[in-house]
């Protein structure tokens, strides 16, 4: 292997205490609290214990969490009125209902409701918007926690050719509009995209969010190339059980890149940490006090 790991999990936790700084500032120096509300639907268990993971990980940073848990019968308007409340409380700076939402209820129009100014997740059509026409907007926290760690590796990404595998709403288009508004030269590849392997061949950052496990293998790298691996696959291992992998196949990628995030412990760690450096920046956009430099794109 020669590619430098990049921590996800290190990296991440030096954005929590960033995080951290920030609030200690704002309670301190403006007596605010930023407080975050996360509203669940339902009874999803891997929703369940994400929802857990931001409401502890919310309150390490010391800020408020609010958490919103609805009954899976809970009707489209009574989950707008608790969006709506949540909108008027000025001590909740960030909102976000964690999806899927049961199939009564349209996810889009439920994401729509929420200010986008609180919108922490950064997926209401505003917020969309803002990012595509390189304006400030809230960014949706996966892409924004694979940006600032290609920034860290990279410094400036100003004129590297970047491919994106996956034109999601949530991942790839937004990681590609980052990528753009870094002046990379980007290409966002999907399943229909003629000849992947040579597309791939071309890039000097890599970011696959497929959702395929160990898709791009090592033979597709340009050798040096920086490969973010945004894909959560669980596979049986031979000897039983289960692990989870990537959409690349780490070991032969690793071999040729430059540097590689591997999975657990790369992009994954990074999302929760990113959705509370949003909320601390809605917080002071909210107050009219200057955003911390560094935690956003
Ligand atoms: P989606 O299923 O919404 O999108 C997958 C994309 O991959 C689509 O654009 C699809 O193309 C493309 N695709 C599928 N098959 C191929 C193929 N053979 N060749 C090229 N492109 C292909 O997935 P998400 O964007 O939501 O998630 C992607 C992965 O990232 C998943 O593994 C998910 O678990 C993970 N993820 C991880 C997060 C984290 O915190 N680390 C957060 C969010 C997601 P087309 O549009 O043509 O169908």
């Amino acid at each position: 292997m020669t590619a430098t790991v990049i921590d996800g999990k290190a990296f991440a936790a030096n954005v929590r205490g960033q995080v951290a700084e920030h609030v200690t500032r704002l309670k301190e120096e403006h007596g605010i609290t930023p407080g975050l509300a996360v509203v669940l639907v339902g009874e999803d268990p891997a929703s369940q214990v994400y929802v857990r993971n931001k409401g502890k990980q919310t309150v390490e940073v010391g800020m408020n969490s609010i958490e919103h848990k609805l009954d899976a019968s809970t009707t489209q308007d009574e989950l707008l009125a608790v969006i709506e409340s949540l909108n008027a409380d000025p001590s909740v700076h960030g909102i976000l209902c964690q999806l899927p939402v049961p199939d009564h209820i349209d996810g889009d129009t439920i994401i729509n409701a929420i200010d986008p100014a609180k919108d922490v997740d950064g997926f209401h059509i505003s917020n969309v918007g803002l990012l595509g026409t390189g304006q400030k907007a809230m960014v949706p926290c996966t892409p924004l926690g694979c940006l600032m760690m290609l920034r860290e590796h990279h410094g400036s990404l100003s004129g590297l050719n970047a491919v994106v595998i996956g034109r999601s709403n949530i991942v790839g288009k937004p990681m590609a509009n980052l990528l753009l508004g870094d002046s990379c030269t980007v290409t966002i590849a999907h399943s229909r995209t003629a000849d992947l392997p040579g597309v791939v061949k071309q890039a000097d950052i890599v970011v696959a969010a497929v959702g395929r496990p160990q898709m791009v293998p090592g033979d597709w790298i340009k050798p040096g190339a920086t490969v973010i691996d945004v894909g959560i696959n669980r596979i049986e291992k031979p000897e039983g059980g289960t692990r989870l992998v990537g959409d690349v196949d780490y070991d032969s990628c690793a071999d040729v890149a430059g540097a590689i995030t591997p999975v657990p412990g790369g992009v994954g760690p990074m999302t929760i940490a990113c959705l509370l450096a949003n909320t601390v920046t809605a917080c002071c956009r909210a107050n009219g006090l200057a955003e911390p430099v560094g935690l956003t794109a």
